[in-house]
């Protein structure tokens, strides 16, 4: 068995966390270390490593995913908007190898990113 990712560990309570809604495809937790008012992270049980080892069969998976962040940021009143995003890889200072849609609001976001 591979070591299991950070984000195994929490989806299995064996790392406490924050979490905002689970179902049998992926956890929603809250990030450790906000960079907005309001930040999550949208993260699929399956511990894929970056979207670059996606597959054409992980689709449905990723919509998955965009519509439970929809609806976690709604419940989480994000109302004036939001940004949605992936890190991959080192350029995009990717740090936990196991995809994540991280979602941001609660202030105005600057664009384009750093
Ligand atoms: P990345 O840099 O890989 O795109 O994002 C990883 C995110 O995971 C970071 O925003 C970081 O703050 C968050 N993170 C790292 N370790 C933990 C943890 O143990 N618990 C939670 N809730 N978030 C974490």
């Amino acid at each position: 068995m591979p070591e299991k990712t950070l984000f195994q560990r929490i989806a299995d309570r064996e790392i406490p966390s924050d979490m905002l809604y689970e179902d049998e495809l992926c956890i929603v937790i809250r990030d450790i270390n906000p960079k907005a008012p309001t930040h999550f992270l949208v993260i699929p049980r399956d511990p894929i490593s970056t979207l670059d080892d996606l597959t054409e069969e992980d689709g449905p998976l990723v919509g998955h995913l965009l519509l439970v962040a929809k609806k976690v940021a709604a419940e989480e009143g994000l109302s004036g908007g939001y940004r949605a995003v992936f890190n991959c890889g080192p350029d995009a200072f990717q740090t936990v190898p196991h995809i994540h849609l991280h979602v941001l609001g609660g202030r105005k976001l600057g664009w384009p990113p750093g």
